[in-house]
């Protein structure tokens, strides 16, 4: 069987998982898969990830606040999320933080300016940051380029050109199941060139079920189908790919 697994991208507080969390992921942690990543979205999805880290050994969460949940903003919220990063030694990020310009109406200036202000907390805890940028290629990678933190640009849908800024300065290549699509092209000649060292994979479960479990709930364990995918681009076995992966999540993430 295929393991160690490191899901660097979750979201196990959605409500697809309300009826089973607590026999899932415990079960997940004995079929193969070794960390899993929370990816937090808002101050209560924050407060979840710690939740759940103080209850799993090798369940891990990142605080902040996404791009698409900013009506939630307060004048408490950033520093609220600096406090909880602070204050807890299992959040291992600032996340899941970015730019979205898919939805109309969005509030460009806002959204750089709170990714900004989260990748300046990041950098004040010596911590990584998860990225989120959607239809906003250019501006995001501009932020990065001027603040030039630690961190992950994940659920990659970009060029290899902007793979390649972005592994210039540093930055993690995060792929879901979306790999295993037949439509991903773009993000498979994009995964055959990340440096072996810069490669994270991740579910963004519930959603992006790889192939061929595409129309099922995601969870981490189904990582295996993207890492089959991955180690073929590769030219590695899958899990030398799960093998690889892993270590890169713990050395980004520092979790020992
Ligand atoms: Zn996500």
């Amino acid at each position: 069987m295929l393991h160690n697994i490191f899901d660097s991208h979750s979201h196990y507080d959605d409500e697809k998982f309300d009826t089973d969390r607590d026999k899932l992921i415990p079960h997940l942690f004995r079929s193969g898969v070794s960390y899993i990543m929370h990816a937090a979205t808002d101050e209560e999805s924050s407060a979840f990830g710690i939740e759940a880290s103080q209850r799993y050994e090798s369940f891990y969460t990142s605080v902040g606040i996404h791009p698409l949940d900013l009506d939630k903003l307060t004048d408490s919220t950033l520093l609220n999320i600096e406090r909880l990063a602070k204050e807890n030694n299992k959040v291992k990020a600032i996340g899941e933080i970015g730019l979205d310009y898919h939805y109309e109406p969005f509030d460009r200036e806002l959204q750089k300016k709170v990714f900004a202000s989260q990748i300046e907390i990041a950098n004040r805890l010596g911590l990584p940051v998860i990225v989120h940028i959607r239809d906003a290629i250019q501006d995001g990678v501009n932020i990065l380029k001027e603040l030039r933190p630690k961190g992950v640009v994940h659920c990659f849908s970009g060029s290899c050109e902007t793979a390649e800024e972005l592994i210039g300065i540093g930055m993690y290549i995060g792929f879901t199941g979306a790999l295993t699509f037949k439509n991903s092209k773009k993000a498979r000649r994009v995964a055959a060139i990340v440096p072996k060292d810069k490669l994270l994979l991740e579910t963004d479960c519930p959603y992006m079920a790889p192939e061929p479990l595409r129309s099922m709930r995601c969870d981490s364990s189904m990582i295996a189908y993207t890492a089959a995918v991955a180690a073929e681009l590769q030219g590695v076995s899958a899990q030398e790919i799960l093998d690889m992966t892993c270590e890169n999540a713990k050395r980004l993430f520092d979790i020992r």
